[in-house]
């Protein structure tokens, strides 16, 4: 019984063995490479891919978003050398400050103890250039703004060196973007510290100061437009209510210098949707986003 037991395992053994086709050796190693598709022109040698600068990960497939702005030094808004990069551009290392700009202005506290606004603005003819990132309106001396008083119990005086706009608006109100937002950058006389006002525009009424400039805007690389007949009050680009937002910030563009005492109108600006859309055409998202406050407080004073 037991003989005949291993007699029938042994031959069902054998009809396996015949049945199943013996392995056909290769004595040709496989091309560890034959497998691998190396991405953005990576080179694979032993099964594994070598990536060209800016490029990594097994197929060379994870782009570095910051190898274009580390190559050339220049920051803009898209993808490469954008926002997040700006602080690994040679010098900009403010970027990563903790006072940064813009921010979301939100649960500001009532505050009119702070000074005025007193504008003094003069009739300037303008230069308009479109610097690669921004359209400037480059000022003549002779604007400024009163602001308080320093601890010397001197006007503190800021003068108007140019305004520029951003689209979609850099700051944001509860979480909002407005569609376009100038900044007119004033800097202290008397040391290195700016005031930056904000304006915000909506759709809404005509604006003749915007209107007035609408069919000279250059374009990146367009040379600068200069008109000597052209001749405007810089500060009319405010709102007529001087009330603000205000809290320490920086410079939105690298640097990112954290000097700026910034001044965002709580009341918005009107112009029409043809009126901004001059604008947003040409500057194409040329906003950085908002930054932690950190535990800054934002005021909003009433005047
Ligand atoms: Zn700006």
């Amino acid at each position: 019984m037991k003989k005949h037991h291993i007699l029938f395992t042994l031959t069902a053994l054998l009809s396996l063995a015949l049945l199943v086709p013996a392995c056909k050796e290769d004595d040709t190693p496989a091309d560890p490479c034959a497998t691998v598709t190396c991405q953005n022109g990576g080179i694979c040698a032993d099964g594994s891919c070598f990536c060209p600068d800016g490029f990594s990960g097994p197929n060379c497939e994870v782009e570095d978003p910051c190898h274009e702005a580390n190559e050339t030094g220049e920051w803009g808004y898209d993808h490469a050398g954008g926002p997040a990069c700006w602080s690994m551009v040679c010098g900009h290392g403010d970027c990563l400050g903790d006072r940064q700009s813009p921010v979301n202005i939100v649960n500001a506290v009532l505050n009119s103890s702070l000074p005025e606004l007193v504008l003094n603005g003069n009739e300037t003819t303008t230069k308009i250039i479109h610097n690669g990132h921004t359209i400037e309106f480059e000022q003549e001396p002779g604007s400024y703004i009163d602001y308080g008083e320093t601890e010397n119990g001197l006007l503190n005086q800021f003068t108007l060196g140019q305004f520029h706009f951003h689209a979609k608006s850099e700051h944001q109100v509860d979480g909002g973007h407005a569609p376009l937002e100038a900044h007119l950058v004033c800097r202290n006389v008397w040391k290195n510290e700016y005031l930056v006002i904000g304006v915000m525009f909506e759709e809404g009424a005509s604006n003749p100061f915007l209107a007035q400039f609408v069919d000279h805007l250059p374009t990146a690389g367009a040379p600068p437009f200069e008109e000597e007949d052209l001749v405007y009050n810089p500060f009319e680009l405010l709102p007529d209510n001087h009330s603000y937002f205000s809290y320490s910030g920086s410079l939105t563009t690298p640097p990112c210098s954290e000097v700026v005492h910034w001044v965002v109108m709580e009341n918005k600006v009107q112009a029409t949707a043809a009126e901004i859309a001059a604008f947003t055409n040409i500057l194409h998202d040329n906003y950085r986003p908002v930054q932690p406050l950190n535990g800054r407080v934002i005021t909003l004073v009433h005047h």
